[in-house]
């Protein structure tokens, strides 16, 4: 089998933000594998304070610091998994209900701050070996604004809202439709480019990529192709 993975003689940071259902999940991973790199998906960490919150039954702002600062997130390098307490979380941080609470839990400054600082040495530590793919929803314009790549992933409403019903029947998740998943979307994006700390908004420098009417593969070589003309023009 040929090794289509690029090759860097250092690690940099390329930051993927943009809204829910954009295809960033999928883009993000492949476009770490291509790169040989590794993916941080700074939405995880959010959806587990959401989803401890939840199993917990925690509902104050306080308490949602406390479990931001508790947490343990480590790359595992072996399995390509963010683990959170030593466990990968897997499906139980994807429901919708989990969704919706991570998107709450994220306004708060607590919240924040802590996961912001944990997601800053993560991928200071990640990108002195390899190519870190962090994706969310400020890290170019926040967690890592100096980031040596930066792309604002997007797409319209209806293709997110699709992409995401699909994703959720993949993952065994049931009694969504198209037009509650539009909804949740709606409020979700609104509350998110919204809240007063580290809005949703496309970093100053990224390049947008709106993905509508292109393929994952489509996309993933057009980020790969930037990234390895502008990494050519270094040597
Ligand atoms: O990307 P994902 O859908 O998994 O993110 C879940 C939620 O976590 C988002 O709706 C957003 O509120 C929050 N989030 C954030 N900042 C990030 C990543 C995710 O506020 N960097």
């Amino acid at each position: 089998m040929t090794d289509n993975t690029l090759h860097f003689k250092k690690g940099f940071i390329v930051s993927i933000d943009g809204p829910a259902g954009a295809g960033k999940s999928t883009v993000s991973q492949q476009l770490a594998e291509a790169l040989g790199g590794v993916l941080l998906d700074t939405g995880a960490m959010y959806r587990s304070v959401a989803y401890f919150a939840l199993t917990s039954d925690v509902n104050l702002a306080k308490d949602f610091g406390i479990i931001a600062r508790s947490l343990d997130f480590d790359y595992d390098k072996e399995t390509k998994i963010l683990k959170i307490n030593g466990e990968n979380l897997g499906a139980r941080i994807r429901s919708e209900k989990v969704s919706a609470m991570a998107s709450s839990v994220s306004r708060f400054k607590s919240v924040r701050a802590a996961l912001t600082k944990r997601q800053r040495s993560l991928g200071k530590k990640l990108s002195r070996k390899f190519p870190v793919v962090m994706e969310g929803r400020d890290i170019g314009t926040v967690v890592f604004p100096e980031a040596q790549y930066k792309f604002f992933v997007t797409a319209s409403e209806e293709v997110r809202a699709g992409r995401r019903l699909k994703q959720l029947k993949k993952m065994g998740i049931k009694g969504e439709s198209l037009k509650s998943v539009l909804k949740q979307q709606a409020e979700r994006d609104h509350q998110d480019s919204h809240r007063k700390i580290a809005p949703l908004r496309c970093p100053d420098g990224a390049i947008v990529v709106d993905t509508s009417s292109m393929g994952i593969s489509q996309v993933v070589h057009f980020l790969c192709d930037h990234i390895r003309n502008v990494e050519e023009m270094k040597k």
